[in-house]
């Protein structure tokens, strides 16, 4: 199983607010979305932390405890560190589209 949003550790920047903790995170509601596969998953679940309270801390604690992967404070994370987007599952081209 990937890792969980459950009781997460904000880390340092978690004692300058009061964060909302328990079931009313979607991250809590919906955990797997938050290590999906799919990048329109993965968008989903960005946009869902757009309008979180803890989404700085919880950005924060992610990188601070370099997540491996998931969706931390609106961002996807791949070995501690933010990427863009999921790349497609499969092999790379050998040759770029026409656009
Ligand atoms: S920012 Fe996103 S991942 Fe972090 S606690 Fe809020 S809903 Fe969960």
């Amino acid at each position: 199983m990937p890792g969980s949003h459950w009781n997460p550790d904000f880390g340092a920047a978690a004692s300058a607010v009061a964060l909302p903790v328990g079931p009313d995170l979607s991250c809590l509601q919906d955990p797997e979305l938050f290590f999906a596969e799919s990048p329109q998953d993965v968008e989903q679940a960005k946009a869902l932390c757009r309008g979180c309270k803890a989404r700085i801390a919880c950005l924060a604690g992610a990188l601070e405890r370099r997540e491996p992967w998931g969706i931390w404070g609106g961002e996807l994370l791949l070995r501690g560190a933010i990427i863009p987007r999921k790349r497609p599952r499969g092999r790379p081209r050998k040759t770029d589209v026409a656009a």
